[in-house]
């Protein structure tokens, strides 16, 4: 848990800095409201704000009102801690955002359990978050989440003129690891793919489980020649070794079809997936366990065959 402790009095900063050191937790501290929203703004901001009210600038209600517009899926959560002792004050800053308040001048027992009723209420939070947006069985990514991702990288790449490799993956006959070992085994399986998965990617990268046994690579940055020489390391990783489940031995390999957003091709992300589904499919039909790029002449196949 990150805090940001904002207070304009250097004593009350260093005296709540001191506590926080001995209570084990790391913090930032800073004098101004502006100062505090640079943070806040930045990415990774911190999870938790002690916000003093009186601060030359910005005040400590201008700033919760900023923390509760950002609201990108983080949650601040936020303890007002101030001189004002009438209850109007008090509502005044909860109507604006805060989570808490505390009086001063402060106890610093009080302020420690209300320090740790944050941190319940925010490793709860991200418990709910990490459920919400993975894939229960693979930890992966959920199909929503991985799309979203992919939108969010494709407006980037699109502001910076830069490409991404986009790489969908499909288990080659899965369903013969089910018919033979058991659905038990095949969700091994799934599990083991997808830690094989991650070896190869890099922090950026992003990977999610699109649908029963496929999964959607996105590579930042990556032009098309690079995106296809990844797709086939991550290939000869997931495919090389037999799989062992308390089952018996499972193998299973990847068909891969490999696309690449560019500047300047204007099109939605759903144009980029299906390409990448058309190559998926031509690399099931050229015989499994192989990697397809993408060119247009595939394209103008795979519209003949349907
Ligand atoms: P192909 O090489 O053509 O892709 O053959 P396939 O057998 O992999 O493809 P098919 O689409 O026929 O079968 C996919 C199988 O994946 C069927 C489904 O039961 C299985 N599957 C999907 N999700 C899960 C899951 O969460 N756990 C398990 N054990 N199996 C799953
Ligand atoms: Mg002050
Ligand atoms: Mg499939
Ligand atoms: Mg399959």
């Amino acid at each position: 848990m990150k805090i940001l402790l904002v207070e304009d009095s250097y004593i009350e900063r260093r005296k709540l800095g001191a506590y926080l050191t001995d209570w084990g937790f790391e913090y930032q501290s800073v004098g101004s409201g502006t100062e505090a929203i640079k943070l806040l703004e930045a990415p990774n901001p911190p999870d938790l704000a002690l916000l003093d009210w009186l601060l030359p600038g910005l005040d400590g209600i201008d700033v919760l009102r900023r923390i509760r517009k950002l609201a990108q899926g983080h949650y601040v959560y936020t303890v007002m801690l101030t001189a004002k002792t009438h209850k109007k004050d008090r509502n005044t800053a909860m109507d604006a955002g805060a989570d808490d308040y505390l009086s001063k001048p402060i106890d610093p027992t009080e302020l420690r359990s209300r320090i740790m009723v944050a941190k319940r209420i925010l490793d709860l939070q991200q418990s709910l978050r990490f459920a919400a947006t993975h894939d229960f069985l693979t930890n992966l990514l959920n199909r929503s989440e991985i799309l979203a991702a992919f939108e969010r990288e494709f407006a980037r790449g699109r502001r910076e003129q830069k490409p991404a490799a986009v790489i969908l993956a499909d288990i080659d006959h899965f369903k013969r690891v089910n018919d033979t070992l058991g659905h038990a085994a095949g969700d091994e399986v799934l599990k083991e793919v997808a830690r094989r998965l991650k070896v190869d990617l890099r922090p950026y990268d992003i990977v999610g489980r699109y649908g029963g046994e496929e999964f959607l690579i996105i590579l930042p940055g990556c032009n098309l020649e690079n995106g296809v020489r990844r797709a086939d390391a991550i290939r000869d990783r997931v495919g090389k070794d037999p799989i062992e489940t308390p089952f018996g031995h499972a193998s299973a390999t990847l068909s891969m079809g490999v696309t690449a957003t560019t500047a300047g091709r204007d099109c939605p992300v759903s144009e980029f997936l299906r390409q990448a589904d058309v190559s998926m499919y031509e690399a099931k039909k050229n015989g499994r366990n192989r990697v397809e790029v993408f060119t247009a002449s595939a394209n103008s196949s795979a519209a003949g065959q349907s």
